[in-house]
């Protein structure tokens, strides 16, 4: 849908001809035959182009049916774009080096530039430039130069499923430039499938003409025969992060059945918090009918009133404890709640302490 500018919009006005008047095919000079109107935003202000297309007026030459226009143009904007080239890069530029969301983007460009655009016209951009710059990372002259002085590469290929149920990412990555080389989303993990992206990566390599040093991957059965036979004699290791997850299943199990054993000791929150809000509700009632008689002291009732305060502060503490899930292999979710849980029994145990001491004193002195 074309964009809808705003009446009040002030544009900078831009003539653009077409660089060179004469007609490739019979060398006459061409005539002006239309004119394309293409109104953009750029961080300049909004710019009103006028190009002015141009075609061979010789009838009989076959490029008098070719319009021409000004190649000028496409260093400003692309066709049907409403941003220049300069707010293109700064979106794509916020959204992949500075991981802005896209209505920070829009909020920005609105605030610092008076750029309106909607979030879906945001996104369409960014589009374009996931699509170019996957495009440019994929360029083999850059490839190339980019792998000048790397002796031997270092492949590893991995699926990656966004969701249960849908089709799973395959991503094949150079690990000595930590580069992704190309990803592709495959519907199915089955040998020939995964064949391919082998075979494209082998491509790769001898166009590169470097030797792989080292596969690494799961093992999947794809992944092992795949390569194989794509890379005969390529020694092909077993993805670290993948070995380390297998060892710390049986651990992680252990921990799952301790955190299990943990809450079933830990419980009855809810009746001691029942019991303390109970107790609040009586005592308002107590202070309420007892308003009149001003020479009651207050004491007792704030007293009891902090306790409350604090067994409920304990209360929820040990119940986001309770219900704590984080932490990985390396610092499980049980061993997490254990450590917690004895943080505030040593907190419990203070408090006992400084009661006793409290008491004591006051014994000694009184
Ligand atoms: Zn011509």
């Amino acid at each position: 849908m074309p964009y809808c500018w705003p009446k009040e919009t002030v544009f900078e006005e831009l003539v653009l001809n077409v660089e060179d008047r004469f007609c490739p095919v019979c060398g006459r000079r061409m005539s002006i035959c239309d004119h394309r109107h293409h109104r953009v935003f750029t961080f300049d202000g909004p710019l009103h182009l006028t190009c002015k297309l141009v075609h061979c007026p010789n009838e009989s030459c076959p490029a008098h049916r070719r319009t021409f226009s000004p190649e000028a143009e496409m260093g400003i904007v692309m066709p049907w774009w409403v941003v220049g080239w300069d707010v293109f890069c700064w979106i794509g530029h916020r959204r992949f080096a500075r991981h802005w969301s896209v209505p920070q983007i829009r909020e920005e460009l609105d605030d610092s530039y008076r750029i309106v655009l909607s979030d879906d016209a945001i996104e369409k951009y960014i589009h374009r430039y996931q699509a170019m710059v996957a495009a440019r990372q994929q360029d083999p002259r850059l490839l190339a130069e980019t792998y000048r002085d790397v002796e031997e590469v270092v492949l590893s290929i991995d699926g990656l499923q966004p969701e249960k149920g849908h089709e799973t990412l395959y991503v094949v990555r150079e690990l000595t430039k930590k580069r992704v080389w190309f990803a592709e989303a495959l519907l199915s993990s089955s040998e020939a499938e995964v064949r391919r992206l082998l075979v494209q990566a082998r491509q790769w390599t001898e166009r590169l003409g470097k030797r792989v040093r080292v596969w690494m991957s799961d093992k999947q059965e794809a992944f092992l025969k795949g390569i194989e036979t794509e890379f005969p004699g390529v020694p092909h290791r077993y993805c670290e992060n993948h070995f380390m997850h297998d060892l710390a299943k049986p651990v992680l199990d252990m921990d799952s059945n301790a955190k299990v054993q943990m809450r079933r000791k830990v419980r009855g929150l809810r009746p001691i918090e029942r019991e303390v809000l109970d107790k609040r509700r009586g005592q308002d009632i107590q202070s309420e009918e007892g308003s009149s008689n001003c020479n009651a002291p207050p004491e007792p009732s704030n007293l009891s009133e902090e306790a409350g305060a604090v067994v409920l502060d304990y209360c929820v503490a040990v119940r986001g404890i309770l219900n704590d899930n984080h932490g990985g292999p390396l610092y499980p979710p049980g061993l997490r709640m254990s450590d917690a849980l004895g943080e505030v029994r040593q907190s419990l145990d203070r408090n006992f302490e400084a009661k006793k001491g409290g008491a004591a004193k006051r014994c000694c002195n009184g």
